[in-house]
């Protein structure tokens, strides 16, 4: 191919503008780091179904965790172009075990802007230090896209909340130190009626169940949480009462696309594979990419993606800007979601039985790649937040 994704800097759209200098050198640092500590141990992670506290700690050790937090809570202070390199290196190396973007892109976010200065104290630096894990909990065995219909319940008695419910398929759920628990504080005033509630991990009735069985993330904790007369102090509240909902909405366009992130570059890498892949694999005498079907099935994707990294890049600075609407992260989740599991489909066809087998990645890619159509915001709620700006 003519273009290598993996050089700093390039694309399949040719020199990328949206990172500096100083960001191309942190990839540099990420890569190393992801060589070193990461890539040689996943296979192993997978098995495992989790990664290792240990990893977090040297991320958090060698500046990968937190990069937007302030310098005053133990952060770099810097612009998601950093966390977005993290992103791509994570999808480079099809590493998927490490929760750090859901950690220092999603859940520290909402504690930097929403807590009291106490709990930030008390909170972000271990977080930037790997110490303490962060996960969010929305979703409930019952209730996943309809957030309104949740269950959990956070009532106010003197300076203490009591929680009750349970929530499930929570990333990170397994090794989680601090939780971020989405509950009515007004059960009868619908989406109006959330609120976001820190929980400790070791808090008394609150209980972690299995580490989630699933058909990719292999390396990655998913697991159901419980709470029973759960009790934290009101100083554990994110925001105001009952506005919940809002802060939700305001923070899930960086939540989507960190997944449209991810998707480009993950599109990228594999189409590469796939075309060496077909290069060197032989049939009826010749390499399978001279069979036209194969060519024009790689020439389209490889259209496909090019596309896609314009629009992923041109979104990515939207939001270096602070202009990345919630339509447009809706547009770029549901695009990059859907071209990626349709691209992996057809590398993991090109690439026959062994398309199949776990040792070739781009069967763990598109396993992987999967959830990408249903997290984060489903592509059918995708579809229903584009389709209201019609
Ligand atoms: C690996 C993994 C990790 C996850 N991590 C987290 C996490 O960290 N925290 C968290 O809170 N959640 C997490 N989730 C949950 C995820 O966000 C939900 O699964 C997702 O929002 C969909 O909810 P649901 O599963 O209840 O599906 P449902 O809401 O029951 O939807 C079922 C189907 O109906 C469709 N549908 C629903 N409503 C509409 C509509 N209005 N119009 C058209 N179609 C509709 C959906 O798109 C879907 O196809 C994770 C899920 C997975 C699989």
């Amino acid at each position: 191919m003519d273009t290598n994704p993996a050089l700093p800097g390039r694309s399949l759209a040719g020199p990328r503008t949206v990172y500096n200098t100083d960001h191309e050198m942190f990839r540099d640092q990420v890569r190393r780091f992801f060589e070193r500590h990461i890539v040689p141990h996943h296979r192993q992670w997978e098995r495992d179904g989790i990664v290792p506290r240990s990893v977090w700690l040297e991320a958090g050790a060698a500046g990968l965790l937190c990069p937007m937090l302030s310098e005053e809570y133990g952060g770099a202070g810097a612009d998601f172009g950093y966390s977005a390199i993290i992103i791509e290196e994570i999808a480079r190396t099809n590493c998927t075990g490490p929760g750090f973007p859901l950690h220092s892109d999603i859940v520290v976010p909402y504690i930097a802007d929403l807590a009291t200065e106490q709990r930030k104290r008390d909170w972000l630096p271990g977080m930037a230090r790997g110490e303490i894990i962060g996960a969010i909990a929305m979703t409930e065995p019952g209730m996943g896209s309809d957030l309104k219909a949740m269950r959990t319940t956070a009532r106010r008695e003197g300076d203490e909340y009591v929680i009750n419910g349970s929530k499930t398929f929570i990333s990170n759920g397994q090794l989680a130190d601090l939780v971020i628990v989405c509950a009515k504080t007004d059960p009868s005033a619908g989406r109006k009626g959330i609120s976001l509630i820190c929980v400790p991990a070791g808090t008394p009735g609150f209980t972690k169940g299995r580490n989630l069985e699933k058909i990719g993330l292999h390396a990655q904790d998913t697991s159901e949480l419980f709470f029973e007369d759960v009790r934290v102090p009101v100083g554990n509240l994110l925001g105001e009462e009952n506005r919940g909902f809002s802060y939700l909405i305001r923070n899930l366009p960086q939540e989507r696309l960190v997944i449209a992130v991810r998707a480009a570059m993950g599109m990228e890498v594999m189409l590469e594979k796939t075309v060496d892949y077909a290069k060197e694999r032989q049939a009826f005498g010749q390499p399978v990419i001279d069979f036209q079907h194969n060519r024009f099935k790689l020439a389209d994707a490889k259209a496909q993606a090019t596309m896609f990294r314009v629009f992923a890049d041109h979104c990515l600075a939207l939001h270096l800007r602070g202009e990345l609407t919630v339509e447009l992260a809706a547009t770029a989740k549901l695009l990059g979601a859907e071209l990626q599991n349709r691209l992996f489909d057809d590398f993991l066809q090109i690439h026959g039985g062994y398309g199949y087998m776990a040792e070739y990645e781009i069967g763990r890619a598109w396993a992987d790649a999967r959830v990408g159509r249903i997290y984060g915001g489903s592509s059918e709620i995708m579809r229903e937040i584009i389709g209201r700006t019609l």
